[in-house]
């Protein structure tokens, strides 16, 4: 066991599957949960990934060693608010937003002397939400990054990882700018993308609904899944991640511009050059065991934020 007791605040996709895979593992002594809605919290007590679920935020947090923030991240500032008084000396809060200096900035201020916060950011997730979707080995395999700041207590850093380890994953640490920027490229970016795509589709009058879906296995199905997301979720994420998405953004039309320039003069050449380099990203990916070659992806609906 890690810690004795956990409280979980937002008990979605996230907050749930974390409750199945501690308890599949051993890892806490008690689980407390909290929602803010009453049927978030019945379904909650009717799947049982918690062991008591309060209808108050106090009593879930009362006497928790780790609290964790487990809601859209615009909203993790309110949360914190209304949980720290509650909190008890020496307890690790963390989150498990998918931005994180936003994160730092909302919540910090609200804590007190004697917390250790430490930002967490599991990149698992899939398209579905709340407390029903859940599932104990969402992160096996899986990276987790924690945020380090000065005066970070390397005893609590310690702990946490623990945890995300007896949960699965493979944990990284890194400091919250540089979280943003590598998120922005590898997830906030590619999701703008694909809702894109899936708008764009919508727009082509001279394609019918009918042969969209029909031969939506040519690659347009992936992009359907992703654009399925959490609408909350991933308003929060760009209005959060604003300078680092409209950076990596500004350079993917950049790139974009050069393609389809070169479609347009002809030039096989630096199509061909360009796919081959990525081509041989895909392949660094598969062999760093972040997917499969299967052609569906090998992901059945998993995905990260
Ligand atoms: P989710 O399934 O939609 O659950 C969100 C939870 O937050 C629900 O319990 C909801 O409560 C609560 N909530 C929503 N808005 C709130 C507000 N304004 N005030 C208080 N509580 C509120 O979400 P999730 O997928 O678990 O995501 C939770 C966090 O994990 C987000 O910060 C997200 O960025 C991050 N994350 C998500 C993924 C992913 O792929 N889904 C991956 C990694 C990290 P009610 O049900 O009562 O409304």
């Amino acid at each position: 066991m890690i810690y004795d007791r956990v409280a979980l605040l937002g008990l979605g996709l996230i907050a749930s599957s974390m409750g199945h895979a501690m308890k599949a593992a051993g890892l806490a002594g008690e689980i407390t949960g909290y929602a803010r809605s009453a049927e978030t919290r019945d379904i909650a007590r009717e799947v049982g990934f918690c062991d008591r679920v309060c209808d108050r935020i106090a009593d879930a947090v009362a006497d928790a060693d780790l609290v964790v923030l487990a809601v859209p991240v615009g909203a993790m500032g309110d949360v914190a608010a209304a949980m720290a008084p509650y909190l008890k000396p020496g307890a690790t809060v963390t989150d498990v937003g998918s931005v994180k200096q936003a994160v730092v900035e909302a919540v910090s201020p609200h804590l007190p002397d004697g917390v250790h916060f430490i930002p967490g950011h599991p990149l698992a997730g899939t398209e579905e939400s709340g407390p029903r979707s859940g599932f104990a080995t969402l992160f096996r395999n899986r990276w987790c990054l924690l945020i380090d700041a000065e005066g970070t207590d390397p005893e609590a850093m310690a702990r946490l990882r623990a945890l995300w380890e007896g949960m699965g994953a493979n944990v990284d640490v890194m400091d919250a700018a540089h979280h943003d920027v590598v998120l922005a490229v590898v997830s906030h970016t590619p999701h703008l993308i694909a809702y894109t795509m899936v708008g764009v589709a919508e727009h082509v009058r001279r394609v019918s609904d009918s042969e969209i879906i029909k031969y939506s296995a040519s690659g347009f199905r992936d992009f359907t899944r992703i654009a399925a997301s959490d609408p909350t979720m991933w308003r929060d994420v760009f209005l959060t991640n604003k300078d680092a998405v409209l950076d990596i953004l500004g350079r993917f039309s950049e790139e974009l511009f050069v393609l389809q320039r070169a479609i347009r003069t002809g030039d096989g050449q630096h199509l061909h050059d360009y796919f081959t380099r990525t081509r041989a990203i895909r392949r660094s990916i598969v062999e760093a065991g972040q997917d499969t070659a299967a052609p569906n992806f090998g992901r059945g609906g998993r995905d990260e934020a």
